[in-house]
């Protein structure tokens, strides 16, 4: 096998390779092996068809993998706290019974487990929200109704019940949470609580809701059991939170009897990103560093954390004593063991793209993972190994190399051509864009596979049909891929036009004014790269500069007014489409790609005509006019083909070949379908189930 490109390698080590992340941790329920904390994170596995049991595993996998205690996703303490009508409550005995398989499977996996206690407030989706004042959130369409003096004792009772309940379900603890904007930090900020009464009115009262409920928690539990704050460390709200009132609050809780501080960055409604890839890794530690300063308890840092040397990090600098990771045991279950045993080259990690995980969830459905199509199907029968062939995989892209590995796994003999000199097909695209270096640590991930397994590496080959025949190749999986799609524009043929590999690659570097003819994610993407600032020295800093992040949190919330910025160029990324480019875009990270692109400059206009692109520049019709952009530079994101070229001279030959990822279908193509799509065909050869694993 040739050498395989050492771009993203990880050294792999031995001994104790990060002494501080597997340093054992004295609390209250018992001595923790290591720092690692599986993080809080809606599934919606419970609304699935034997959705406890697949949690169960979920969460004990994860606990094997080496997490020393996981946290549940939120389950409400009564009716008004629910996410949405159908959200999981822990309210009753019958319902605490629901949970002994979850507490149950984390403890023979050899963890330990809370149970996150989430009252949603006026984020709830249903009609029954209330909340301190009835002040509506700006994601929200409904309005809250304001808790009366006797609710609000009642919800603290509830809140109390549900960790007794919890208690009597073998859980090891509760975590309330109190961050993202959920009831809790509704008490606190001035931005929601506009109360005058024993709940709100000055900091002092608008505070005594979250501690009321740490004190009666405490004091309803037993000895051994944990009680975590989870605080709002930065709200990056106006008339959020200052560094005063939150380090005051951190005391406080203390004082009333929580064991660990646990710490989240941001409400949902902020305007900030706070967990997408465009977010540096590691860009919040500093609050959890400020809030560590404040009290005794262990605190937690989380966000943006998503290899073990940041963890390490992290502990080693003292900005926490234990780290949170929700999405990176998404990816990789095995997380803990793998950073312990030195072979963090080995971890899939978690590239923040939110694909199949909070967009999932934001559409209804049970989460899943982009580079890990395993994640939350814990429950799903593996395959039985079908009869053994010998199989070319075609094209070295997400589709291919997920399916060259995952044939090799299922025993088949199999080679995997690419024509580059390297693998990567469109995640060496990808990889330039600013924010998306995460990707470079799937395509590691997948070099380690690919070293590991016995598949037959051919880069800088592209086979023809007769060539497969020779060698006797029994199938063919064609991960082709795409080429972008040619518009019929008049003047497709000038000079001034570019498509978007040329740019992505950096081979061609755009002049001053810009027209981007396509507003679709990779429309996006090229005016990202095309209107960002150079790379920074200091990512972090340049990201907390950028979004007016007051680190020390002296203006309410943390936040200032964002400064301005001079693009490099000017950019207009336009749209056949009605309405606003962008709305098609992943809702977890399309609306901060719009705000970024808006606070650039970037011109986005919808419901063009495009006439021609001539020396002038191109000329469009918006709203019936005619206009001259009288640009530089056309780039064409115009959508893909499919490259099919094999296909139909492997039939001819009678090679049984199938077309998997952009090559089968590029419309909605992305990593995401080419991953699992490339896995399910790949993990199907051989058996019946073949022909219903989605390749043509
Ligand atoms: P896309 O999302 O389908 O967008 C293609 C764009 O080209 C649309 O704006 C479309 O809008 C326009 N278009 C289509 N046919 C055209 C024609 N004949 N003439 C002129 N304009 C035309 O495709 P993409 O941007 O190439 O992205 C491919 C896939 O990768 C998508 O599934 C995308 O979601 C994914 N992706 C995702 C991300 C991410 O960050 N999540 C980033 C990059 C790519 P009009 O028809 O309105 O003009
Ligand atoms: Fe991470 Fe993306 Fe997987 Fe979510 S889908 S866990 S963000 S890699």
């Amino acid at each position: 096998m040739p050498d395989l490109p050492d771009l993203p390698d990880l050294p792999e080590r031995s001994g104790t390779p990060y002494p501080h992340l597997f340093a054992p941790l004295e609390l209250r329920c018992g001595t923790l092996p290591n720092r690692l904390v599986m993080g809080s994170m809606h599934t919606r596995l419970e609304h699935e068809a034997g959705g406890m049991r697949r949690l169960a595993a979920f969460y004990a996998a994860r606990a094997a993998g080496g997490a020393a205690l996981v946290i549940t996703g939120g389950f409400s303490p009564n009716r008004a706290g629910r996410l949405d009508a159908d959200g999981p409550m822990l309210a009753t005995q019958s319902d605490a019974r629901a949970h002994r398989p979850i507490t149950d499977a984390v403890h023979e996996a050899g963890g330990r487990v809370c149970l996150q206690i989430l009252h949603t407030g006026r984020y709830g989706k249903h009609d029954e929200l209330v909340a301190p004042s009835a002040v509506r959130s700006r994601i929200n369409r409904r309005e809250p109704r304001a808790l009366s003096d006797a609710e609000v004792r009642a919800t603290i009772d509830d809140f109390v019940r549900c960790a007794q309940l919890a208690e009597a379900a073998g859980y090891d603890g509760v975590e309330i949470m109190g961050s993202e904007g959920y009831l809790p930090t509704q008490f606190m900020a001035p931005l929601t609580n506009h109360r005058d009464d024993d709940w709100g009115g000055d900091a002092q009262r608008r505070m005594r809701f979250p501690v009321e409920l740490v004190r009666r928690t405490r004091a309803a539990v037993g000895e051994r059991f944990l009680v975590i704050y989870r605080i709002s460390a930065l709200d990056l709200v106006p008339d959020g939170n200052t560094a005063q009132e939150l380090d005051d609050l951190a005391r406080a809780v203390q004082t009333a009897g929580a064991d660990v501080l646990n710490t989240g960055i941001g409400w949902h409604e902020a305007r900030v990103p706070t967990i997408a890839y465009m977010v540096p890794r590691g860009a919040f530690r500093f609050a959890a560093r400020r809030l560590r300063a404040a009290v005794d308890i262990p605190v937690v840092a989380t966000n943006r954390l998503n290899m073990p040397q940041q963890a390490e990090d992290t502990l080693a600098s003292g900005d926490a004593d234990l780290v949170a990771l929700a999405r990176p045991l998404l990816a990789d279950a095995e997380f803990g063991n793998k950073a312990r045993a030195g072979r963090a080259g080995h971890i899939n990690t978690c590239i923040a793209c939110n694909q199949a995980c909070l967009d999932y969830i934001f559409r209804d459905r049970a989460a899943s993972c982009l580079v890990n199509p395993r994640a939350a199907r814990e429950t799903e029968p593996e395959p039985r190994p079908g009869r053994r062939l010998k199989v070319a995989v075609v094209g070295g892209g997400p589709a291919g190399m997920a399916s060259a590995v995952a044939a090799a796994e299922q025993g088949h003999a199999v080679t995997l051509f690419e024509a580059a000199p390297e693998l990567g097909g469109q995640f060496q695209l990808a990889r330039q864009v600013p924010g998306k270096r995460e990707f470079d640590e799937t395509l590691r991930y997948f070099h380690t596979r690919l070293r590991e397994s016995s598949v037959a590496l051919r880069l800088g080959v592209a086979p023809d049909a007769a060539a497969l025949q020779v060698e006797g190749f029994e199938q063919v999986l064609l991960a082709t891929g795409v080429r972008p799609r040619r518009p019929a524009i008049e003047g497709l043929g000038h000079p001034s036009v570019l498509y978007y590999p040329e740019v992505l690659s950096g081979a061609v570097v755009p002049g001053a004014r810009v027209a981007i003819i396509g507003a679709g994610g990779i429309g996006f993407d090229v005016a990202e790269l095309l209107s960002a600032p150079p790379a920074p020295q200091d990512p972090v800093a340049a990201f907390i500069h950028a979004h007016g992040i007051d680190t020390g949190i002296s203006v309410r919330g943390g936040l200032r007014e964002r400064p301005p910025e001079t693009p490099p160029r000017a950019l207009w990324l336009l749209q056949r489409s009605a309405g606003a480019p962008g709305r098609r875009l992943a809702p977890t990270t399309g609306w901060a790609l719009r705000a970024e692109l808006q606070h650039r400059g970037v011109q986005m206009w919808g419901d063009v005509r495009y006439r021609r692109i001539d020396d002038a520049g191109l000329h469009v019709e918006v709203d019936g006019e005619p206009r001259l952009l009288a640009v530089d530079h056309v780039v064409i994101c115009a959508g893909q083909e499919p490259e099919r070229g094999l296909h139909d001279d492997l039939q001819a030959l009678g090679i049984a070949a199938r077309l998997i990822g952009g090559a089968r279908e590029p419309a909605e193509l992305d990593a995401l379908r080419a991953i699992h799509e490339g896995v399910a065909v790949a993990r199907a050869l051989g058996t019946d189930g073949a022909a219903a694993a989605g390749a043509a």
